[in-house]
């Protein structure tokens, strides 16, 4: 095993390390049926693991991957992991399943036939001030008929990933991506926000793009701190004349947005104002 800031659950147990975990023959290796979650503990919470956890299982039905681990025992599992790590130390949680050779060589996987796996892996938090800027991509969200769009699926991202790319190659952080209608669904990484005249505006969830967990909490953190939240068919247009734009993500919680493409914008109160709300929230949750 490599990796000294991963630990692994496999096969029943942790290890510490990057635990090799697939083989060649694996339905997963070869046909990409692989599921993901991602969740966070920093400051000694990990807000909504269960969450995040119950999401991998939707994400693995979804593949017609057997999920072979509940909710609750995969949270007690992800917690007993996490007591080789001290509060100061903020580590990234990503349960996945993926199916296992079915020995007929068929393409639909064989129902029971799961792996599954947990990485720990440490991760710092962004800081308070660390912003990112956006660029359009030709590069579109699938929908469900294109795709298997409604989970949490590894066979996604090349295409997040080429995005991310031609984004990086441009100079700028990451993409605004559109769903084939042409109107703006998520960025390559994580869900999109944006402010004007006070009021919060979100793209309305269709099938096209994941509408995340931390979305969700930030969206019921404003409302309940008395900010008007909208979810709402947005374009490249509404995105221009936006007063302040910020992305959404496990990851990092919350990435204020500076520019987007010729258009800047201030790293202002709103966004401030979520990560507070944010960080208090997952202090008592
Ligand atoms: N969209 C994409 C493409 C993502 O990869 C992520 C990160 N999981 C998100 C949105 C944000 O989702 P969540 O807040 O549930 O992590």
């Amino acid at each position: 095993a490599t990796g000294s800031n991963i630990r692994t659950f496999f096969e029943g147990r942790w290890h510490d390390g990057d635990v090799m975990v697939m083989r060649a023959a694996d339905h997963g290796s070869w046909l990409g049926t692989t599921v993901f979650d991602g969740a966070r503990q920093f400051d000694g919470r990990a807000p909504d693991l269960w969450a995040h956890c119950d999401r991998v299982n939707r994400s693995a039905r979804a593949l017609m991957i057997t999920p072979t681990v509940s909710t609750d025992e995969m949270v007690s599992i992800v917690r007993d992991g996490l007591k080789a790590y001290d509060g100061n130390t903020a580590v990234y949680v990503r349960p996945m399943y993926w199916a296992l050779d079915g020995g007929d060589l068929g393409i639909v996987p064989k129902e029971g036939a799961t792996g599954f796996a947990i990485s720990l892996e440490v991760i710092p938090m962004a800081p308070a001030t660390h912003t990112s800027t956006l660029t359009r991509t030709r590069f579109r969200r699938p929908v469900l008929e294109d795709a298997v769009v409604d989970a949490k699926a590894g066979c996604l991202y090349p295409n997040n990933a080429r995005m991310l790319a031609e984004a990086r190659a441009k100079g700028f952080g990451n993409a605004l991506v559109t769903d084939a209608m042409g109107n703006v669904a998520e960025t390559a990484t994580a869900n999109i926000f944006m402010v004007r005249d006070g009021v919060v505006f979100t793209p309305i969830p269709n099938g096209t793009f994941l509408a995340g967990i931390t979305r969700g909490r930030h969206i019921a953190n404003l409302r309940a701190d008395g900010v008007e939240v909208v979810e709402k068919v947005l374009t490249f247009a509404d995105f221009e004349a936006a007063d302040e734009v910020f992305m959404t993500g496990n990851m990092m919680k919350i990435t204020p947005i500076t520019a987007f493409d010729e258009v800047s914008y201030q790293h202002g109160p709103v966004a401030r104002r979520a990560r507070e709300l944010y960080w208090d929230w997952a202090a008592s949750a």
